[in-house]
């Protein structure tokens, strides 16, 4: 467990950076879909590449709970921050939990320094909420790994130095040995080797940072590139599910911090906005859909809190994470939504952050798994007997 004061002195100061450069400045790199080089910059000196990178491996070592007060800050300022982080640490918390000692010590330093930037890399056209049924293979070559196939909605893809990708372990002669996760060591640039990035996907939030189509033709890696050694073929998906339990919990922290932002707008507007003689905030018809508002922000963030201190106490979370990941999501869009109508015309326009939220909002709802996948997953651990 992170101690309360480090964790309190954190959050504080990546709050304080976000309200003086992050506020001001998010929505002009947004808009013109730029690389926020000097913020994420600002990312690494604060150490946030290693935030649940254990600190034996030069990581911060942050227990769940503060990385997602964190991620909830970074958020209310700019949700593709989150972006820039989250996929970065689900390759590292990949290699955490199940890489072999040796993979732990070689590329957990880098990417907490972060001298190398990590993806992860399960979707690809075919295959998103269905994720088992895809089709990248790996093809086994005497002592390496001969790669083929196209993966898509790859987030951080280009500048990534490492992919975690998730293909099929085969042999030569077709026989399946199931989803595996191979390290991929790859240039950051357009191509490296076999992989080239075929696409930038252009998109209608989340902009800023880049989400790729990337393409392996007979990409070659050595035997150990397997995640978690020779045993850890066929091991791939069933640990994927697992990392994305914190990835889940990132998204929910980041609805948290995209609707507080939202309602955060929606009440400064409402105290100066005047209508009928008085601030619109004065109309009952304004005051509770504000209350509502702050009503589902809280309680998104009340289960937000839950699933992480569930991850921190090794228990399992995958409800607990699939329920904030569902409300949190579903609150983003909803809170982005009111706080555009309290904006009236004005929300409708680029001159304030409200039409960003509504925009950033629905990602959340897709990414780590649509709402219908969390309402799956809740649904199956109910009735397995599970209960919140
Ligand atoms: C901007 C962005 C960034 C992303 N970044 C990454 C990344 O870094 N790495 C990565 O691996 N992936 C990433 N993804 C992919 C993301 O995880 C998938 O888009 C998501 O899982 C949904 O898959 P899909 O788009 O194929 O939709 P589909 O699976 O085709 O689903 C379409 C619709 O059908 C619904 N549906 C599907 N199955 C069922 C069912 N059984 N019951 C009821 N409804 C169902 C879904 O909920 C959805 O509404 C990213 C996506 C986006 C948009």
């Amino acid at each position: 467990m992170t101690d309360q004061q480090t964790a309190d002195e954190i959050v504080d100061t990546v709050a304080r950076w976000v309200d003086s450069e992050v506020m001001p400045n998010a929505s002009e790199f947004e808009l013109a879909d730029a690389y926020p080089d000097e913020m994420v910059d600002q990312l690494a000196r604060f150490g946030l590449f290693g935030a649940t990178i254990p600190e034996q491996y030069g990581g911060l070592g942050l227990d769940v709970s503060t990385y997602a007060r964190v991620i909830e800050e970074l958020s209310r300022g700019w949700m593709s921050l989150a972006g820039v982080v989250n996929s970065h640490l689900i390759a590292a918390q990949l290699i955490t939990r199940f890489g072999t000692e040796d993979q732990r010590r070689h590329w957990l330093p880098q990417m907490a320094e972060p001298t190398r930037r990590g993806c992860f890399s399960l979707s690809e056209h075919d295959s998103g909420s269905d994720a088992a049924a895809l089709r990248c293979r790996a093809v086994r070559d005497g002592d390496q790994w001969v790669v083929n196939g196209t993966k898509m909605w790859v987030t951080n893809g280009e500048r990534a130095g490492l992919v975690a990708l998730l293909a099929r372990a085969c042999d030569a002669d077709g026989t399946d040995h199931g989803i595996t996760c191979f390290l991929v060591d790859k240039q950051p640039g357009p191509s490296s080797g076999g992989i080239t990035v075929s696409r930038n996907i252009d998109k209608l939030g989340y902009r800023g940072l880049e989400t790729v189509e990337m393409t392996y033709v007979d990409h070659r890696l050595p035997a150990d590139r397997v995640l978690g050694g020779p045993g850890g073929v066929g091991q791939g998906f069933h640990w994927c599910l697992a990392a994305l339990e914190l990835g889940r919990v990132n998204v929910a922290a980041r609805g948290v911090g995209v609707a507080r932002a939202a309602l955060d707008a929606a009440l400064a507007y409402a105290e100066t906005r005047e209508t009928f003689g008085r601030p619109i905030g004065q109309h009952q018809g304004i005051q509770f859909k504000l209350a509502e508002m702050a009503t589902k922000v809280e309680a998104a963030r009340l289960l937000t809190r839950e699933a992480a201190r569930k991850l921190d106490g090794g228990e399992r979370a995958d409800m607990a994470a699939g329920m904030a990941k569902l409300f949190a999501s579903e609150t983003a869009a909803e809170v982005a939504l009111d706080a555009m109508r309290i904006h009236g015309g004005n929300g409708f326009t680029t001159d304030y952050p409200v039409e960003r939220y509504y925009r950033d909002a629905p990602l959340m709802i897709i990414g780590e798994g649509t709402s219908e996948i969390q309402k799956m997953v809740i649904g199956r651990a109910l009735m397995r007997g599970d209960r919140p």
